[in-house]
């Protein structure tokens, strides 16, 4: 080391010139969200491209903080799929929002740490608060609470949250004396990936996947026969995911019928909500998660469908002693007298990572921001344009609904047959004003059309409409 490397501390922006690029990139994402709407939906550069544009070496000396702004039109922006875009009908939404975008820049200026309650109570606290409140917000089980025997804890995605799940599942079955390889987890047909690669990762020697009825949702006389099946083969049934709102065509597996198979053969329930949870927050939606109560665990993703900024997901577990007992070690350098006590939450604990993000801070602005009604208005608008799209996809004999649509998913084809609907598919997306998704059930081509962005207007749907009347 030299002299002079010892000497200098590092040299960070001024307080001035942080504020000044700060207020700049403040007004750069205000702009952003105002013409937007203006650009093609999907990004329609070609593999490579965006790395053609950047420099084949770091820079030796720092650059003007104004050239990294600027690159953000020039090399970004080509290169983004614009999820804020209101003709944005794809996958299912990734909402940011202005709540929710200042939360984020608040936390990054915290720069914390939160992974136990000492080294941020503030985080561990609100987090857990919140995640109380949302458990009233969408009338999910009372004993779900931190101040109950169960507890929420915000977790990257649902995927993780399921993967936790599968995790605490196995080592529960493994005090048991069972093995690994011999247990079995269920899903259905239509469950998202994000079950069998968790049972992967976790080591699950076995997945099976449950036929789905005309509704799409999974079968029980089919769930309780594969469970028989595979007691009588030696195997060992640990774990089972069921699903409300499926991410294919938003169907509900029968929540009550599959926990009391559960409660009965000494099974996990998990449930995987991940964008229709959020819809809970109105009332006439809630008998779809009707028998909640007799699942161990359950996600849903505030960042599809509640207007905060991926990441948030949100994890339950009925009780927390299992999840903290497969979770829990504590290495020395990690004691700590709080931890100690036992009156703290140690999020730690609670998931695969030891560092965590004060998440918890936007869920919490964006809920304080809209109101429970604001957001239980966001949720009626996109339900309503839905319901207008998909009787309008009814009513005319060109194209028919291939799946109910409980939320803001309509999901259809052309009737004429899988060519007619691909060729609609091409067409619509050539015109580059509108992003959906074409998917398949069944083995045919069919169209999911996701209404559920936050800029998402009744003339965007109508614009949509049009495309599809004229091109169908
Ligand atoms: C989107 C989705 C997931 C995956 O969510 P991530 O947060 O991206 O892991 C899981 N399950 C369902 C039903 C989904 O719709």
């Amino acid at each position: 080391m030299t002299e002079d490397s010892l000497s200098q501390p590092p040299q960070h922006l001024s307080t001035e010139e942080f504020r000044e690029h700060g207020h700049a990139l403040i007004d750069w994402i205000a702009d952003y969200w105002e013409r937007v709407e203006d650009l093609p939906p999907v990004s329609l550069v070609q593999p490579g491209a965006i790395r053609e544009r950047l420099p084949s070496q770091a820079p030796e000396t720092g650059e003007p903080f104004v050239d990294l702004i600027k690159d953000l039109d020039s090399i970004v922006l080509p290169g983004i799929t614009h999820w804020q875009h209101p003709s944005w009908f794809a996958y299912f939404p990734a909402n940011a929002s202005p709540p929710s975008v200042l939360a984020e820049l608040a936390s990054a200026g915290l720069g914390v740490q939160g992974m136990l309650w000492s080294t941020s109570p503030a985080a561990t606290e609100i987090e857990s608060h919140v995640l109380d409140w949302l458990v009233e917000m969408l009338d999910l089980p009372n004993s779900w609470r931190t101040t109950e025997k169960g507890g929420g804890v915000l977790q990257m995605s649902a995927s993780d949250s399921t993967h936790t799940a599968l995790v605490v599942a196995r080592h529960e079955a493994g005090r048991l004396g069972v093995q690994a390889e011999s247990m079995v987890a269920y899903a259905s047909t239509q469950a998202h990936s994000s079950i069998q690669k968790g049972a992967t990762v976790a080591g699950y020697g076995h997945v099976r996947l449950i036929e789905v009825d005309d509704e799409q949702a999974m079968r029980t006389d089919a769930l309780r026969r594969a469970i028989e099946d595979d007691r009588s083969s030696g195997l060992t049934p640990v774990f089972v995911g069921a699903t409300v709102g499926t991410t294919g065509t938003t169907g509900v597996d029968p929540v009550r019928s599959i926990g009391e198979i559960c409660a009965a053969e000494m099974l996990w329930l998990h449930v995987d909500a991940a964008y229709a949870g959020n819809a809970m927050i109105c009332r006439e939606f809630r008998h779809h998660q009707d028998g909640l109560e007799l699942a161990n665990s359950y996600t849903f993703n505030p960042h599809k469908w509640m207007m905060v900024n991926f990441d948030c997901s949100v994890f339950y577990v009925a009780d927390r002693a299992p999840l903290i007992n497969c979770l829990s070690i504590l290495p020395p350098y990690l004691k700590n007298e709080a931890s100690s006590s036992g009156a703290v939450i140690d999020y730690r604990d609670w998931h695969v990572p030891l560092g965590r993000r004060f998440r918890a801070l936007k869920l919490w602005w964006v809920i304080r921001s809209y109101g429970t009604d604001g957001l239980r208005s966001m949720i009626r608008y996109h339900v309503g344009l839905a319901a207008q799209l998909a009787a309008r996809i009814e009513a005319d004999p060109r194209f028919e609904l291939v799946a109910p649509h409980p939320f803001a998913l309509v999901c259809f084809r052309c009737s004429e047959g899988d060519e007619a609907t691909e060729r609609l598919i091409q067409k619509v997306n050539e015109t580059e004003t509108v992003a959906w998704t074409g998917s398949e059930l069944n083995e045919h081509p069919m169209i999911r059309v996701s209404i559920g962005q936050s800029r998402t207007e009744q003339r965007h749907v109508d614009a949509l409409w049009n495309l599809i009347d004229q091109l169908g």
